[in-house]
């Protein structure tokens, strides 16, 4: 099985907005109507189909492709969107009215949900280790209030929209990149429904839902890693009079530190020691990402490179479990602007250490000495 991301030339982390535009580009080159091949055309659009539905894409990230074929809406086909005027609606209108355009739109389905919606939250790695509390405001449709979701005026069921006589399509001509083609398109009286209130209600239009600007509150757990996604059942768009809600999907965005570099549950960062504390040992104060200072011996000895670690002052398993750790990688601070005292302390030094001022790189050509008498 190829991967899905390498199908429309695109890094894993790639935005909605890029695969969007990565697959319109591949299923114009590939698709069978304008010469190309069949099997590559569905590929390419079983990948968009995947990654650009926020909950089989995050199922693909974690189980590869056998995750993804057995998504919300169960009945439908495998495919699903393989025919022409569902790759239209892909191009055209259906996606329009924002949030997850995924593949809904299409055809006359019942009781479809509403989409999926996703919202990115900025946060900070010291945010990370505590987890947070965050509001988040998510602007999209939700059940109509005048009519309780329904549709309908006075209550009344929905009726066959007269448009389409019920089949919730009708025939249209298209011009499009591919040239001009015959193709059912949803219709717009019934939004596809094939349904339409006798009475609609005049908030809604008969819609059953109406956009509404929210704040929610979502709790982040702590140890969530750069692009995970936490859902929240239900909060997505409503679905049209009175179809389930789609769910939303928080996004974490993690910043880069200025100071702690993450690796999973570790944390890295750099720290100077002068040379007399390398050399003689000592206690170093470093802060950690809590805020709070920790203590960390210098073994007498420390050299340039060496790891001093603080345990359990990395980043907790997600959800707040077990912390990592923090690793401080050694520079050794070598003095400069030495006034006469110290000159004179650390040349008595080197007098006393054997170390003339002027010496031969001594390792090294004893080491190229030895490797010429052998
Ligand atoms: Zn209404
Ligand atoms: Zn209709």
């Amino acid at each position: 099985m190829s991967d899905l991301y390498e199908l429309l030339d695109l890094p894993q982390g790639a935005s909605t907005d890029d695969v969007k535009k990565a697959y319109r580009r591949k299923a114009r080159e590939h698709h069978p109507d304008t010469g190309g091949d069949e099997e590559t055309f569905k590929a390419v659009t079983h990948a968009y189909q995947v990654l650009s539905d926020p909950e089989k894409r995050a199922r693909y990230d974690r189980f590869g492709d056998d995750g993804t074929s057995n998504g919300r809406g169960g009945g439908q086909d495998p495919f699903g969107f393989g025919g022409l005027g569902d790759v239209i609606d892909a191009f055209f209108g259906a996606g329009a009215s924002g949030g997850f355009a995924g593949a809904g739109g299409g055809g006359a389905r019942r009781n479809q949900p509403g989409r999926d919606v996703l919202v990115v939250v900025d946060l900070t790695l010291e945010e990370v280790v505590t987890g947070v509390h965050r509001e988040v405001e998510v602007d999209v449709a939700r059940g109509c209030d005048t009519c309780g979701g329904a549709g309908s005026a006075d209550g009344s069921a929905a009726e066959r929209c007269g448009t389409c006589g019920g089949a919730g399509q009708v025939q249209r001509v298209v011009r499009t990149a591919f040239g001009q083609l015959a193709t059912a398109a949803p219709c717009t009286d019934c939004q596809g429904s094939g349904r339409r209130p006798t009475e609609p209600c005049t908030a809604c239009g008969g819609e059953g839902r109406r956009p509404t600007k929210r704040t929610l509150g979502v709790d982040i757990p702590a140890g969530l890693e750069d692009g995970d996604r936490i859902p929240v059942r239900g909060e997505g768009e409503a679905g049209r009079q009175g179809a389930p809600p789609g769910d939303l999907y928080v996004q974490v965005r993690v910043a880069t530190h200025e100071v702690f570099q993450r690796e999973g549950r570790d944390l890295t960062a750099e720290v100077s020691v002068p040379v007399t504390q390398a050399a003689l040992g000592g206690t170093l104060t470093v802060p950690t990402v809590d805020g709070e200072d920790a203590e960390v011996p210098v073994p007498a000895g420390t050299q340039p490179g060496d790891i001093l670690t603080v345990r359990r002052a990395g980043v907790p398993v997600r959800g707040g479990g077990r912390r990592g750790d923090l690793h401080l990688v050694v520079k050794v601070e070598v003095p400069t602007g030495l006034d006469a005292r110290q000159r004179e302390l650390l040349a008595e030094l080197a007098e006393v250490r054997g170390e003339p001022l002027s010496s031969e790189g001594a390792g090294l050509l004893s080491r190229l000495r030895g490797a010429f008498q052998r």
